[in-house]
């Protein structure tokens, strides 16, 4: 039985070896760059500056929590067919590690860090876990300079690759980042006036970057990872807060189970609206066409319905 186990393991093993050996070689052939995006705001980013230039795939399944995700020997490998491999950073995505020196010797993928060069943020002392190295936030991409900086770094990636499209690349890029600086325009004047100054999450510590950006407060059940229960102190805080805020509405998320946002909000007698942290998406939201644009612009609507801001 043992015997047989080393065998299947070393199969498997050769296979994964050939199957970087052959992507290296097709690697020299002309064709569309093949990307794979670890998370949808990347892939999002990523869709937007390739263009028709790219073959483009995201590594995680719509629904699945980035932050618990662990690859497994067949995406290990479909990473390492890939050109350029795009992933936030290595709080967010940790298992990232294991792809770059599991392709590092035998492939020509490119492997990018879209966040390099971000703002971050700290997560709360409670928060901070004894394997996170960092204790930054990951959620950089809610930021929406950070989220230029994750375009930037994503075009440089493509030019290096295909330099024949460089002036493609660079012009999606600014196209696309236009539109960043628009929304961040419309976050900045729509969530102005308005009655309650604290966005209370019974969701995860996703939301602190956005909260920075617009001069919020922020406050969540569950921590940084979506790892833990929210302790009953938590949630006490929370209920204390919507009636100190005098708030109408809590926000939840998909990611954490929507009992614990319904338990509270009957608890605080307050209704609920949906927060999308762009990390989170189904399979229905990839279906309905959704991009990053069209996720941030639900938020701000009901940012605006929930912090009862004058711009409605
Ligand atoms: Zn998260």
């Amino acid at each position: 039985m043992h015997t047989r186990k080393i065998f299947i393991f070393l199969l498997l093993f050769l296979s994964f070896i050939l199957s970087c050996q052959q992507a290296k070689d097709s690697s020299q052939e002309d064709h569309k760059l093949r990307v794979i995006a670890t998370i949808f705001p990347v892939y999002d980013f990523a869709r937007n500056i390739g263009g028709d230039k790219i073959e483009i795939k995201m590594l995680l399944p719509p629904g699945i929590d980035a932050h618990h995700f662990e690859p497994r020997p067949g995406e290990i490998i479909r990473v390492c067919k890939s050109d350029i491999f795009l992933f936030t950073n290595f709080e967010m995505e940790q298992w990232a590690y294991k792809i770059i020196s599991a392709a590092d010797k035998n492939t020509n993928m490119l492997a990018i860090e879209t966040g390099s060069g971000a703002v971050l943020l700290p997560f709360s002392k409670e928060d901070e876990h004894e394997n996170r190295a960092s204790g930054f936030d990951p959620h950089i991409w809610l930021d929406m300079d950070n989220a230029q900086k994750m375009v930037d770094n994503i075009a440089a990636a493509f030019v290096k690759k295909d330099s024949r499209n460089s002036d493609y690349y660079l012009k999606n890029a600014h196209n696309y980042k236009l539109k960043l600086m628009d929304l961040d325009k419309r976050f900045r004047s729509e969530l102005t006036g308005c009655k309650t100054k604290t966005i209370l999450h019974a969701g995860h510590w996703a939301f602190a970057y956005l909260a920075r950006s617009y001069n919020l407060q922020y406050i969540a059940v569950c921590n940084v990872f979506a790892d833990t229960e929210p302790s009953p102190q938590k949630i006490l805080s929370l209920i204390e807060q919507v009636k100190n805020e005098k708030a109408h509405y809590i926000f939840y998320e998909s990611m954490i189970n929507p009992r614990l946002a319904q338990t509270i909000a009957q608890e605080a007698g307050v209704g609920l609206l949906k927060l999308n942290s762009g990390h989170d998406v189904s399979r229905a939201d990839i279906k309905k066409g959704e991009s990053f644009i069209s996720i941030m612009e639900t938020n701000l609507e009901n940012l605006k319905k929930g912090l009862k801001c004058s711009k409605m």
